[in-house]
């Protein structure tokens, strides 16, 4: 949470005030940097620079722009140079690149991109906003006309143009990250078939591998073929006027378009020729107060590097919400208040053909990546709202928590309802340090049609606790190919029939009253259902039986989705 103190506003060396604020970018960073520090002071003369045609446009809406939900183009323009200058008086100059800072003098070189003028523009003090650049890997090909990546409005204007004078019927997207499956959906929505070239085995990298399987499931239901765990090799100009993508291990996939979505890189060549400080991962380094390694230079947004609240490592964030608050925290520190940025955490949400995923803090894989021990996991899939009431669709939900003291480290979910609701609500507690105890005890708006009396968040808290105070031992799914338990399947034979876990004992919960005898004391019992509920009362039944159960959380589900994943055999 920021802290707001009066500062005094930075001084010339000579005593006089600061007053002449440069900004370069004027999106998502560099637009609310200069509209926070006019609401601020009206004194400051703030000058905005971006050398493409729009400042302040909708970045996150490109994609659906490409799919022609949003028709007008005009939709994305949140705000123009002309509203900064009237609303605001704030000066911006468009289609002008920043091509050199000059520390020493505190002045800017920029140039005019139709035409190109130079000219030099003293500042007092500097907002480097320039954001992410597409990756384009040195693969042969990937300029071919028809290569496209997505960051401005001309590019997706150039995708539209090509999708109608072509009659673009294929399209590979190289890159399975939110960027990329966003344009598969809005491909799809454009009456294209569509293949993802992907290098991991997974899509939508920043989630364990099991969440992402129902969402790879998903796209492949819609007719989304996925080349996973392959990377590009190069494109090749086919016969006729189309395109060929050749793939690592030699597949050729035939495009009439190519979406490059591969990540970003933070555009850093300004702050680096400057001498400023840049990090491991590429992006400018700054402090709480968005300040670089020069006091008189600011950067914020996707060029800088962030500290990751629950690694305690420095990572690049490439998102909006962040780069929207780091120029307000910016805009503030140059009003003189000395308000800071707490750091992130990495809340997401993706949309892909009617299924959402949506993640907060830190993965499994990323905490094992950052040497983080002492956690624990479980797994649950309950309906978005209450089950009685018509149109409940399940939640496939992870959470991640600290075995010490419950706090919760992260958290993800797949689905088609009701997903981004509770990340967002788990992602608020982990911003008060909130533990699973706290998620337990959430009191949460209810009526049948939007949860239930029991909310997931709830649930998950409560699976958590019972987890953590030992009144349900759980089962380590890793170890299901290699432990001596019997894995006891307690769903109606039906449900078992139609499949089950290799080795498992078919005993009903509505007959485990009566027959738990049969099942051997001398060894530990792996307890299975279809998510985990029935499993969890067999549980608590057994251990006051005397017998050593264990629960396999999240069940027959989860099961299917490690498998898928890879994760187990
Ligand atoms: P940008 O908003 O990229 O702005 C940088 C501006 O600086 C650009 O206009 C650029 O032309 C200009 N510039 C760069 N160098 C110079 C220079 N030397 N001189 C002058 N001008 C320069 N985030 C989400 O949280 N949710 C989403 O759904 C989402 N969807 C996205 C979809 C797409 C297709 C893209 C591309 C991004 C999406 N993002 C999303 C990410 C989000 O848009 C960025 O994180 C955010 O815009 C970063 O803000 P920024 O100010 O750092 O950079």
């Amino acid at each position: 949470m920021s802290v707001q103190t009066q500062q005094q506003p930075a001084t010339k060396p000579g005593g006089t005030s600061c007053r002449r604020v440069l900004i370069v970018g004027g999106v998502a960073g560099g637009a609310s940097c200069a509209a926070r520090l006019r609401r601020l002071d009206e004194s400051f003369e703030i000058v905005v620079f971006d050398r493409g045609p729009y400042v302040s446009f909708a970045n996150c809406g490109l994609p659906y722009y490409v799919g022609n939900v949003i028709a007008d183009e005009r939709k994305l323009l949140v705000a123009s140079a002309d509203t900064f200058r009237r609303r605001f008086n704030v000066t911006v100059h468009t289609d002008t690149e920043v091509v050199a800072i000059d520390r020493d003098a505190r002045a800017i070189t920029v140039r005019e991109v139709n035409g190109g003028a130079t000219r030099v523009e003293p500042y007092d003090m500097l907002v480097l906003s320039p954001g992410a650049a597409p990756i384009r890997p040195a693969l042969p090909g990937v300029d071919l006309p028809g290569v496209f990546a997505v960051r401005s409005i001309p590019d997706s204007r150039r995708i539209r143009a090509w999708i109608a004078e072509r009659q673009a019927k294929t399209a590979v997207v190289v890159g399975g990250g939110f960027i990329g499956l966003e344009m598969v959906e809005n491909l799809i929505h454009r009456g294209l078939s569509l293949t993802v070239l992907e290098k991991l085995r997974q899509v939508m990298p920043p989630l364990d591998p099991e969440m992402a399987a129902p969402l790879m499931e998903h796209l492949e239901a819609e007719g989304v073929q996925l080349n996973l765990g392959d990377g590009l090799a190069r494109i090749e100009q086919s016969d006729g006027r189309g395109l060929l993508v050749v793939s690592e291990s030699g597949a050729r996939l035939p495009a009439d378009l190519v979406i490059l979505a591969i990540g970003v890189r933070p555009e850093a060549e300004l702050a680096r020729n400057a001498g400023l400080r840049i990090g491991e991962r590429g992006g400018v380094v700054v402090d709480a107060q968005m300040r670089t390694s020069d006091p008189h230079v600011w950067a914020v947004g996707d060029v800088v590097e962030v500290h990751d609240v629950l690694t305690g490592q420095e990572t690049v964030l490439p998102l909006a919400g962040p780069a929207n608050r780091q120029g307000r925290v910016a805009a503030e520190c140059i009003a003189g208040r000395a308000t800071r940025f707490r750091g992130v955490q990495a809340t997401a949400v993706v949309g892909v053909l009617g299924m959402t995923a949506a993640s907060t803090g830190a993965s499994e894989k990323g905490l094992r990546r950052a040497g983080v021990s002492g956690f624990e996991k479980v797994y649950l899939h309950p309906g978005h709202h209450a089950g009685y009431y018509p149109g409940a669709q399940p939640i496939h939900l992870k959470l991640l928590f600290s075995v010490t003291d419950g706090r919760i480290l992260g958290a993800q979910a797949v689905g088609t309802q009701g997903v981004e609701k509770r990340i967002d609500v788990i992602a608020t507690a982990m911003q008060f340090n909130g533990t699973v105890h706290d998620l337990a005890e959430a009191e949460l708006c209810y009526a049948p049609q939007f949860g239930a009396a029991k909310d997931p968040v709830n649930l998950a808290g409560m699976i958590a606790e019972n987890l953590l105070n030992g009144d349900m031992p759980v089962a380590d799914w890793e170890q299901l190919g290699s432990t001596d338990a019997l894995v006891v399947d307690v769903r109606e034979p039906d449900e078992f029939a139609a499949g089950h876990l290799p080795g498992a004992l078919n005993l009903p919960l509505s007959q485990m009253r009566q027959r738990y005898g049969e099942l051997p004391r001398e060894r530990e019992i792996w307890v299975c259902c279809r998510v985990g509920q029935r499993a969890y009362y067999v549980t608590r039944f057994l251990a006051q039986k005397g017998y050593r159960p264990r629960n396999l959380l999240g069940g027959y589900t989860t099961y299917e989705a490690l498998r898928a994943a890879g994760l187990v055999s």
